[in-house]
C-alpha cells in the first residue's frame, strides 16, 4: 500500500509548513486554506478516521488543537473560528488519515455549509433518541 500523504509529511518525506509538533502529534498548515492561516492537527500514528482514533491520542489531539487555535486568534486576531473534521468520502474526507481542521472566520466571509433543516414528526425524535441510546449501551 502507497503510504499516505500526511504520513510522508510526518516522516519528513515530503514538506510542510509545521506549526506545532509532539511525540504524538503535529500541526501544519492546509495547503489550500479556506483562510490563509487555515491548520490541520493530525496524529502521528496512522488512522483512517474519528472512529479509528486509539483512545490514548485523543488528549494529545485536544490539546494541541487548543495550542494551535489559540495562536491563530492571538496572531490573525479572530473573533470566530471553526473546528471540524471529515470522516468519510461523502462527509467530504479525502485524506483518509484523521485531521482535524482549525479554519479563521471574519466578518461576511460567506462561507457555510448549506444547510436543509428537518422537523421530527410526532415520536420521531423519541425513536432515535432510543436506537441511538442502544447503541451507546452496548459498547459499555
Ligand atoms: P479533508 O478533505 O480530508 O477533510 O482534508 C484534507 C486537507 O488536506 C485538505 O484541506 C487539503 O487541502 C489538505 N492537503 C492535502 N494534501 C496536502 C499536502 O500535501 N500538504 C498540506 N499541507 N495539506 C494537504
Ligand atoms: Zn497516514
Amino acid at each position: 500500500m502507497t503510504e499516505c500523504i500526511f504520513c510522508k509529511i510526518i516522516s519528513r518525506k515530503i514538506p510542510a509548513e509545521i506549526l506545532f509538533e509532539n511525540d504524538h502529534v503535529i500541526s501544519i498548515l492546509d495547503i489550500n486554506p479556506i483562510h490563509f492561516g487555515h491548520a490541520l492537527i493530525l496524529p502521528k500514528k496512522h488512522c483512517r478516521d474519528f472512529l479509528d482514533l486509539p483512545p490514548e491520542s485523543y488528549h494529545h489531539i485536544l490539546q494541541a488543537a487548543k495550542i494551535v487555535t489559540k495562536a491563530l486568534v492571538q496572531s490573525l486576531h479572530l473573533e470566530g473560528y471553526n473546528l471540524f473534521s471529515n470522516n468519510g468520502t461523502i462527509a467530504g474526507q479525502s485524506v483518509f488519515h484523521f485531521h482535524l481542521h482549525v479554519t479563521p472566520r471574519y466578518t461576511d466571509d460567506n462561507i457555510r455549509f448549506i444547510l436543509k433543516l428537518k422537523e421530527y414528526s410526532d415520536g420521531e425524535m423519541k425513536r432515535y433518541g432510543e436506537i441511538i441510546r442502544h447503541h451507546i449501551q452496548q459498547q459499555s
